[in-house]
């Protein structure tokens, strides 16, 4: 009998009831030392009270009106974006999905508007993650995405990872936009050189192609820098953001200038609960936070203390760990065992992972999380690496 969830995902046996900073509960009372922030999305924390505030301030006046109307807490939190971003206009979504979807549609309008209907496609990049829509999917093109939806939405070139040249050859008079990650997630947190990301916005000037950046996962502070694509000194056109920005309440967002936006006039894109009180509400304070002076320069200095254990960790254990890979706290070890494996001994250490491709375990905490704590996720870490090697003895 199929289970009352729908069983699309491999759950853990246990779950959580409350959280607090980078500590979360379990249904049996004990406490896990939380690695994943949900994947990149509780970026303050569980339970951060300015958050909490921020969200029930807004539950005691206003949950949802709709965007036919005017919405002071979207209009803030756009107006916040713009003044910190690339951007000069911003639509919200409830995740990156969405996102992906209007990225899609901006870039093509864009090139529809000048008469060039038939410039639609986009290329994307082997391992990239941009969600599971029809659209998303096709952006990927993996096949354990792909595999039994077809057809496929029309219109995605994917070049191989690292192939400088064969994107080159795949981007010209017919690509609308290319699109790519700064630093891959699922894909492994895999990261575009600086030098790289400068080669691509110099192709798309070349060529015309907009460029499209999903930020979804290593934006709102990630990397150390606002913005991952801050590190390299460019800018896109169009930018995916989600995860973080919410710090766990649901809220997406494409970030574009003026140019890119141009197509999108009234009647083009909607969302019935994007941009809505609740989430504009959590997301101005997320936002606040992030962009406080000092903010992220503790995160740079932490991930430096981490990145650090990190790295005696793979000194120690080289038949569990091979490398350290990402920047700030969007961090990767690449491992020797398949990293679920190295997931499931870090749960018996009550310790939060998230595995990726590439062989790759992922480490997204908090951006905020105490230096305590990261000192003993490492000890954690080390005891899930020593139990691996006792059993492969
Ligand atoms: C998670 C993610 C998405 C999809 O976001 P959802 O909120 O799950 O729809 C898109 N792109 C990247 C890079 C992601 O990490």
């Amino acid at each position: 009998m199929i289970a009352s969830v729908l069983p699309t995902y491999n759950r853990t046996a246990f779950g959580f009831v409350k959280g607090e900073g980078s500590w979360l509960t379990a249904t049996d009372g004990s406490r896990y030392l939380d690695l994943g922030a949900g994947i990149a999305v509780n970026a303050l924390g569980h339970a951060n009270p300015d958050l909490v505030a921020a969200l029930t301030e807004q539950a005691g006046k206003l949950w949802h009106v709709s965007n036919l109307y005017q919405i002071p807490e979207q209009q803030r939190l756009a107006d916040a974006l713009v003044n910190a971003t690339f951007a000069d206009t911003v639509f919200f979504t409830n995740s990156g999905t969405e996102a992906l979807e209007l990225a899609v549609k901006m870039a093509r309008k864009y090139w529809y508007e000048r008469g060039e209907a038939d410039r639609f496609e986009i290329v994307t990049l082997e391992g990239a993650f941009h969600g599971r829509s029809t659209a998303a999917i096709a952006a990927s093109g993996a096949e354990k995405m792909v595999k039994g939806f077809g057809p496929l939405m029309p219109g995605f070139r994917q070049v191989k990872w690292g192939d400088a040249a064969a994107l080159k050859a795949a981007t010209g008079p017919q690509t609308a936009a290319v699109l790519v990650e700064p630093i891959q997630g699922e894909g492994g947190i895999r990261a575009l050189a600086d030098a790289e990301l400068r080669a691509l916005r110099a192709l798309c000037d070349e060529t015309g192609a907009l460029l499209i950046l999903d930020e979804v996962q290593c934006g709102m502070g990630r990397t150390g820098r606002l913005f991952a694509h801050e590190w390299a000194g460019i800018a896109p056109d169009i930018m995916m953001v989600a995860k973080g920005i919410g710090g766990g309440f649901p809220l997406g967002a494409v970030l574009a200038t003026e140019r890119a936006a141009s197509g999108m006039i009234g009647g083009t894109h909607g969302s019935t609960y994007g941009g809505n009180p609740l989430a504009c509400a959590v997301g101005a304070r997320v936002v606040e936070i992030v962009t406080e002076p000092g903010f992220l320069a503790e995160v740079n200095r932490k991930a430096a203390l981490f990145r650090q254990g990190l790295e005696g960790l793979v000194a120690a254990h080289p038949q569990v760990f091979e490398a350290v890979r990402g920047q700030g706290l969007m961090l990767g070890l690449k491992c020797i065992p398949a990293p679920v494996e190295v997931v499931k001994a870090a749960y018996g250490e009550h310790l939060l992972t998230v595995p990726a491709a590439d062989n790759v375990l992922r480490l997204l905490p908090a951006l905020n999380i105490a230096d305590a704590d990261l000192a003993e996720a490492l000890a954690r870490l080390d005891r899930a690496a020593t139990a691996l090697e006792a059993d492969a003895a």
